[in-house]
């Protein structure tokens, strides 16, 4: 018998639905874990931050490969990274709650040190700079978010949420913080100069924690990426409070960028797949799910309604829902198994027997396509000058990927 040789996908993926990245470059040099990394966008390079407390910049060489011009020590572990190209600043959190500021060369090859802030006593989990209001934002393991003043260092304020604080998006217009927490909420905070900070509301729509945001200020869309392996697109701008999911991801969503001139959402996940979800086609939000103590096809009970199962002498079932409709039905009612991009379902989820008949073979087709990028991702950038993308993984490799075959 022929030894059969397939390509390996990570279990979940269906081979129909993938597409090829191209690798441009593959930097596998370090030899602890990189916490994060991301493009510098006005110049060929990157920087890096790892678990051997460094922070390194790689430039592009003329050989094309990438080489460190700056190796810094730092006194703790650093945990998440800003960096403004305009001003050259970088802001680095630590493991010991810590933001180090610094002010990178013009050249790339030298970092000063400008200022500490003790923002938090825990890991800060994200750092956000604002140059126009000169605004440090932060969040940290400890619930808190942390509002300082990067002109006097001064803290301008702060707010406690119930849950660790994972991630952390910044509207400059707007002066909206998005905050995501480890209970699956984003707060959404309000800043004023002369008034402080106020909660405006809480977006509840992941069943696991956030992993991360992403803030499309053009259309004023945010996006989320959770533990749950979900993505929920938040419409703020449309002010219907509409919010659609997708799903496509078999572990949870690392990082989540959208490049608007594309219409294209990129998601990075722990199951070794780079997502791309075109989003020039309006998605649908799901049904919520109905309430029923019987089958609402054939009217069996359901296995707490011993009511009904005394009455019609059967035993009851366990309860499903069609993700089409939302009805609730016995299982032999909904045997039948689709995507339904439209709904955000790239993979094959339970429907009745009804909604399959009602989807026709072009409402499946894939609106996502999912890249093996043969490592589970812990962070992505994308640089929109280059299109490309960096992922880091937890092999502690960086990779750059091409991005412009799926832009166009
Ligand atoms: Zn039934
Ligand atoms: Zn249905």
């Amino acid at each position: 018998m022929a030894a059969e040789i397939k390509d390996s996908l990570p279990p979940g993926v269906d081979p129909n639905n993938t597409m090829k990245l191209q690798l441009l470059r593959k930097i596998d040099s370090c030899e602890d874990n990189i916490n994060m990394a991301i493009l510098i966008q006005n110049e060929d390079g990157l920087i890096s931050i790892s678990d051997d407390k460094t922070i390194r910049i790689w430039l592009k060489r003329d050989t094309g490969q990438y080489w460190p011009s700056i190796c810094h020590n730092l006194p703790a572990i650093p945990t998440c990274l800003e960096y403004e190209h305009v001003t050259h600043k970088l802001f680095i959190g630590m493991e010991n709650g810590t933001i180090s500021e610094y002010k990178v060369s013009e050249d790339y090859n030298s970092l000063k040190q400008e200022r500490d802030y003790l923002a938090h006593i825990l890991k800060v989990t994200s750092v956000q700079f604002s140059p126009t209001d000169n605004w440090l934002l932060s969040c940290s393991r400890d619930k808190n978010f942390q509002w300082h003043c990067t002109q006097t260092g001064r803290r301008l304020g702060g707010y406690v949420t119930n849950a660790w604080c994972t991630c952390l998006q910044y509207d400059t217009q707007a002066k909206y913080a998005f905050v995501g927490d480890y209970a699956g909420n984003v707060s959404l905070l309000k800043l004023t100069s002369n008034e402080g900070l106020e909660l405006v509301t809480t977006l509840k729509g992941h069943s696991g924690s956030i992993c991360c945001l992403c803030w499309d200020s053009q259309k004023q869309l945010l996006f989320s990426g959770s533990f749950d392996q979900s993505i929920v697109v938040w419409d703020i701008g449309g002010q219907k409070g509409t919010a659609f999911e997708l799903q496509g991801h078999r572990e949870k969503v690392q990082s989540v960028v959208y490049i608007p001139e594309s219409k294209v959402l990129v998601s990075a996940s722990d199951d070794c797949t780079i997502g791309i979800w075109d989003l020039k086609v309006q998605r649908n939000e799901c049904p919520e799910w109905a309430e029923s103590n019987d089958c609402q096809k054939c009217d069996r009970p359901f296995f707490w309604n011993f009511k009904s199962m005394w009455q019609q002498k059967t035993l009851g079932g366990r309860q499903h829902h069609c993700r089409k409709c939302g009805l609730a039905f016995c299982d032999s009612c909904s045997t039948r198994r689709t995507t339904i991009p439209l709904l955000g379902f790239e993979y094959a989820v339970r429907i009745c027997d009804r909604c399959d008949e009602s989807i026709s073979d072009s409402d499946k087709k894939p609106l996502a396509f999912f890249h093996d990028s043969r490592h589970h991702i812990v962070n992505a950038s994308y640089s929109s000058r280059t299109k490309m993308l960096l992922t880091v993984g937890k092999d502690k490799i960086m990779k750059l990927w091409d991005m412009k075959p799926v832009l166009n």
